[in-house]
């Protein structure tokens, strides 16, 4: 798994390294001096990546977010990981020793859903990590894809197991932070033209198409969807675009129906650049209030290998390259390199900017509680 994400993330950075130059020209537009709206420089935006995965103290990764002025909400997943409780002590240590860095979001575990008690079970832990500073619940696509009940039916994210969870988790004012299916390309034929062929392609136990025993994207967005009108009070994060990044007018429409539906960009801003830009634009001039950054970028070392110092150094400047690359898409103008491709930047003002980059996050995940920390 880490070497699979390590030679995406290498081939990822070298793409961004050879295109630094379109990079910089967006990012020093980004910069223009004149203009009262104009975005600062990267450094002086505070950006909030609210979907990391950094599983090591990483001094150069600390290092970095200082310098950059970067903050990683470090999330904890998945239900069904054998290092499961390690990756809930790491993220807290972490959290620990550079509260005002890596706040953290929990999880909790799926092996136990047939066993009694499993809902009271489930909230018992999540408090636990809630009294530890956790600032929201990751949920994951294995449910939905991956649980399931004894007579061999898969769990839907909507399943009255997680009522009672859902209902506490909006009592206490945590969100779900909410990756539940996949990009509609999991469910299609290989595409070598789609941001997500290396994924499938590497990972074919997800890759969907012509595996009718699963249940379809649409069957499993409408379960998500459920759970927002189910309860009006849970706020829930739809991560990677809500798994709808081929369809804007789907987004605009959940967010239009539900008010407690926030969604995050984490791995899909390669999707947006594909669409027209003004489109893309229009979505989050419509809804500055209801999207967050975030880069799914992760650094998992008990998932196998031997990470050496300059895998360590590589996996951090790939994380810088895409904090550099995203600012430049979303706050610069005119056209750009990103991942290989001219595209136009959104140059969005900069009022929506501090939205998209920390205001959102701030006061969904209430971040400043978290930064002032918790005694270990
Ligand atoms: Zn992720």
């Amino acid at each position: 798994m880490l070497f699979a994400n390590y030679r995406l993330g290498l081939a990822l950075g070298l793409i961004a390294l050879g295109f630094g130059a379109g990079l910089l020209q967006a990012a020093n537009n980004a910069a223009a001096p004149g203009a009262s709206e104009a975005a600062p420089p990267i450094e002086g935006m505070l950006k909030i990546d609210i979907h990391a995965h950094v599983f090591e103290d990483l001094p150069p990764y600390t290092e970095m977010l200082r310098r950059v002025n970067g903050r990683a909400v470090n999330v904890c997943v998945d239900g069904f990981d054998p290092h499961f409780e390690l990756m809930h002590e790491i993220a807290l240590d972490l959290y620990h020793r550079h509260p005002d860095l890596y706040p953290f979001t929990s999880t909790f575990p799926l092996k136990a859903i047939n066993e009694p008690g499993y809902a009271k079970d489930v909230i018992g832990w999540l408090d636990r990590t809630f009294r530890n500073g956790a600032v929201a619940v990751k949920i994951w696509k294995d449910v939905g894809l991956g649980a399931k009940h004894p007579d061999g039916t898969f769990y839907l994210p909507d399943d009255p197991v997680f009522d009672p969870i859902y209902d506490h988790l909006a009592k206490v004012g945590k969100p779900l932070h909410a990756h539940l299916a996949e990009p509609l390309a999991a469910w299609l034929p290989l595409d070598p033209d789609s941001p997500h062929y290396t994924y499938y392609s590497n990972n074919p136990a997800w890759h969907l198409y012509q595996k009718p025993q699963f249940p379809s994207h649409a069957t499993i967005i409408a379960a998500r969807d459920r759970i927002m009108e189910k309860h009006p009070d849970l706020v829930v994060i739809g991560a990677h675009l809500g798994s709808l990044e081929h369809d804007l007018a789907g987004i605009a429409q959940r967010l239009d129906r539900y008010p407690n539906f926030f969604i995050e960009v984490a791995a899909r801003t390669r999707n947006l650049i594909r669409m027209p830009s003004d489109k893309v634009r229009e979505l989050f001039l419509k809804y500055p209030d209801r999207i967050m950054y975030g880069t799914d970028l992760g650094w998992k070392p008990f998932s196998g290998g031997q990470p050496t110092e300059t895998l360590r150094r590589a996996y951090v400047a790939r994380v810088e390259e895409r904090y550099r690359a995203d600012y430049a898409y979303y706050a610069g103008h005119g056209t750009m390199q990103y991942d290989g491709r001219t595209v136009q930047a959104l140059g969005l003002p900069l009022s929506v900017l501090n939205k998209f980059y920390h205001e959102n996050a701030l006061r969904l995940l209430k971040l400043e509680t978290a930064w002032a920390g918790v005694k270990p």
